[in-house]
């Protein structure tokens, strides 16, 4: 039987009329509007379009977007005084660097100066402790659109036994915290593992986050199970025309899904997710800071 289509595109829509929702009854009911600060420094390409779709996606759930767009060759000192501004700023509610930063910057330093109650990436040291400890946190957008899906399709996922490819500080390690917060069975492999299709074959649920395209063949996938593939690769595409390329998961989606029971597609899968739980997480911050009930269904 063919496996079912989680949408990622649908679902993250309705995420993001949720987050709309709540943002209108924040500013009806309490006068506040949830502000996302996004700070870009350098001209990465792939970079500038993230930070676009996220300041369009920011105004169009009603709440207030500040782009903070800094040169390439910033002062690290520079970058942490506008953080510690930010930090200060009363309007705003959630505070993301775009990563990666230019080499002279020391990545854990700036993430760090971040009040951890406006890290809306969730990368902040003391968002990852207590995450880790299953306490309230912000937790990193990319791993809760994952188990968003994942809560959705299964109800609970108790017991399950799932194995997460990769072991990432933003996505393969606090996927599996949060797995493992839900009572799943959880194995992290990675580029070391030892027979790793044997390992995914064992799993109910298989979350791939390594970044090799196509590299999960349809015969490592366990009847029935399911799969959320994170990965994004741009490989040539031949068949479109000269110089074309397309994008694919770290999962080749045909054979795995005549096996699985149910998988996201890439595109339309876990990427659109990431933004709606960006958007999710803010209002979530804006929430605490002012003493409010969270949204519900929208955090871990
Ligand atoms: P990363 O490079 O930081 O980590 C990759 C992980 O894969 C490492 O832990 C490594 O041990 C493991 N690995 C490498 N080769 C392996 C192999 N042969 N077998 C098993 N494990 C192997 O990457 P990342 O930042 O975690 O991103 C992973 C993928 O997810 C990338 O394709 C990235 O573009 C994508 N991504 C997507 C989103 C989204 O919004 N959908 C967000 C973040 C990352």
């Amino acid at each position: 039987m063919p496996a079912t289509l989680i949408d990622g595109k649908a679902f993250a829509a309705t995420v993001r009329g949720k987050v709309a929702q709540h943002v209108t009854r924040l500013k009806d009911d309490h006068g506040i509007t949830p502000g996302l600060a996004v700070v870009l420094v350098g001209e990465d390409p792939a970079s500038q379009v993230y930070v676009r779709s996220k300041g369009k996606m920011t105004l169009e759930v009603g709440m207030n977007s500040f782009e903070h767009r800094l040169d390439a060759d910033t002062a690290e000192a520079d970058l942490l005084a506008l953080i510690d501004q930010l930090n200060r700023d009363p309007a705003v509610h959630g505070i993301l660097v775009q990563l990666p930063l230019p080499k002279h910057l020391n990545e854990d330093l700036v993430i760090n100066s971040i009040d951890p109650a406006k890290d809306v990436d969730g990368f902040h040291i003391s968002n990852v402790g207590l995450l880790g400890t299953g306490q309230k946190s912000m937790v990193p957008c990319t791993p809760l659109g994952c188990l968003m899906m994942l809560r959705d399709h299964h109800g609970t996922i108790s017991g399950m036994d799932a194995v997460v490819i990769g072991r990432s500080n933003i996505v393969g390690k606090p996927m599996a915290q949060l797995l493992l917060n839900d009572s799943a069975t959880v194995t992290i492999a990675h580029s070391r593992t030892k027979d790793l299709p044997e390992v995914v074959r064992r799993a109910d649920i298989v979350v791939a986050a390594v970044g090799r395209p196509e590299m999960v063949p349809g015969d490592w996938i366990k009847e029935g199970a399911t799969v959320i593939d994170v990965g994004i690769n741009r490989i040539d595409a031949p068949e479109k025309g000269e110089g074309k390329t397309r994008l694919v998961g770290d999962c080749h989606f045909e054979s795995c899904a005549e096996r699985a029971g149910a998988i996201t597609p890439v595109p339309g899968g876990v990427g659109p997710m990431t933004i709606a739980c960006l958007l999710a997480n803010t209002v979530t911050a804006c929430c605490r800071a002012n003493g409010l009930a969270e949204p519900e269904g929208l955090t871990a």
